[in-house]
């Protein structure tokens, strides 16, 4: 039996409730497979793929917080700091009823090799709860941000672990836990990203993820003689990835006719209207119903559907697994050119094999949607000098990072005869950073 083998059948045996963290961990060990044969001896010697498959730690905690009736509620906690050889744990809280360790445990260990993708200091982790912000007031989410605050506090540092947002957790949220975490030390440093514009955030880091999506895909498309312009985009999602991701596509002359929601989706063959996406999602924090009640060119459906209108470029921003095999072959079948993923594994396996077997330029979120946390890292330096940078110089950034991201998977695939193969150049060029970190460290 191979070292992988080996690794993938005792990471099956000890994590068989945990079907996100296998397929990540799957998926991962399968494109390393030529790297891993080329170093076997040593790396089964060192065990550095039991080592990378198991989190530093993991912690979880309750979380008692008072609702608007008097009520106590309880939530569970977690933060898996899952690896810290190149830097500081790194990675968002997640907030959403489906949060359970292995959800975490899977965007931890994606998170592992998107940070090294970024060529920037960060380690990997991830937190979250299974919280549901949906239709909390302003105060009961105050209220469970301080009580999350109250015992993640000890486990994290601008030089230790550094969350940051994810589904459920935006700007108001780090707010409310930054405010917290300084009640509780009295420090005032970068222990949170995407901290507002007024106590050390950094401009660009709401629009970097759904930016950074399409700077990397705008370069992708170049390298093979294509441009954006004109080009029909389906979009999943309508949060802070999507909103962004559609109004860079629109900026670079694309038109984007589709966006999503939890309960439906939307249309829209005059292309999303971006200002009013804003208003409905940002500003009302409503449902998608509202965006086409006001816009005569919106069809809005329930259920899921946005793979199946044709399209030239795929973007799946919404969640994990979102994107299945019916949908790969109906975006096949309407001749889609690129899938680039916003959201952390948003295709299964299935759907990722069937779309690259048939030609597809696919790139997954651990290299396409690296722009959040590369400029969440570029916040940490900010709040390290203590300066600010400008927009332009943030995006600026922002845009070199996602394009050095592109041809760093490429040039990895084509080392190792996969050309084309944009997961394996992701798994591969993100480990090898990681690999050679944890082997100079020792044990
Ligand atoms: N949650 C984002 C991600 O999946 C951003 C994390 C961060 O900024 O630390 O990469």
């Amino acid at each position: 039996m191979s070292y992988v083998d080996e690794v993938l059948a005792r990471v099956k045996a000890k994590n068989a409730s945990e079907p996100e963290f296998l397929q990540a961990v799957e998926e991962v060990l399968e494109s390393l497979r030529p790297v891993i044969e080329a170093h076997e001896e040593q790396y089964k010697k060192e065990a550095l793929l039991e080592r990378l498959t198991e989190p530093d730690r993991q912690i979880k905690f309750r979380v008692p917080w008072v609702d608007d009736k008097g009520q106590v509620q309880v939530n569970t906690g977690y933060r898996v700091q899952f690896n810290n050889a190149i830097g500081p744990y790194k990675g968002g809280l997640r907030l959403h009823p489906s949060v359970n360790i292995g959800i975490i445990k899977f965007l931890g260990f994606e998170q592992v090799f998107k940070n090294s993708l970024t060529g920037l200091p960060i380690g990997g982790g991830k937190g979250g709860s299974d919280f549901d912000p949906k239709g909390k007031s302003d105060r009961e989410i105050m209220a469970f941000c301080q009580s999350f605050m109250t015992e993640l506090y000890k486990y994290i540092g601008a030089d230790v672990d550094v969350p940051a947002g994810d589904i459920g957790t935006g700007a108001r949220e780090i707010g409310y836990m930054y405010g917290q975490y300084k009640r509780l030390t009295g420090l005032y440093e970068g222990v949170l990203t995407g901290k507002g514009l007024t106590y050390g955030g950094s401009l660009a880091r709401t629009e970097a993820t759904g930016y950074g999506l399409l700077y990397l895909t705008r370069e992708l498309m170049k390298c093979h003689g294509m441009d954006m312009k004109d080009k029909i985009c389906c979009v999943s999602g309508s949060g802070n990835v999507a909103i962004y991701a559609v109004e860079k596509a629109q900026q670079m002359g694309a038109k984007v006719v589709t966006v999503s929601d939890s309960t439906g989706w939307i249309y829209d063959p005059e292309g999303i209207d971006v200002a009013l996406l804003k208003e409905v999602k940002e500003v009302k924090r409503a449902r998608l119903t509202e965006y086409a009640a006001a816009r005569p060119s919106a069809q809005y459906h329930e259920g899921r559907g946005v793979w199946q209108i044709k399209c030239d470029i795929a973007l799946p921003c919404a969640t994990q697994n979102e994107l299945l095999i019916d949908d790969a072959k109906a975006l096949v079948a309407n001749g889609v050119t690129a899938v680039c993923e916003g959201a952390n594994m948003p295709t299964t396996l299935e759907a990722t094999k069937y779309l690259q077997d048939n030609g597809v330029l696919f790139v997954c979120g651990k290299a396409s949607n690296a722009g959040g946390v590369a400029t969440s890292a570029l916040e940490m330096t900010q709040n390290s000098e203590r300066l600010s940078w400008t927009f332009d110089e943030v995006n600026e950034k922002l845009e070199q990072i996602m394009i050095n991201i592109y041809h760093n998977i490429d040039d990895a695939a084509k080392r190792y005869g996969m050309e084309g193969n944009y997961v394996a150049g992701a798994n591969i060029a993100g480990f090898e950073k990681v690999a050679n970190a944890m082997l100079a460290q020792g044990v």
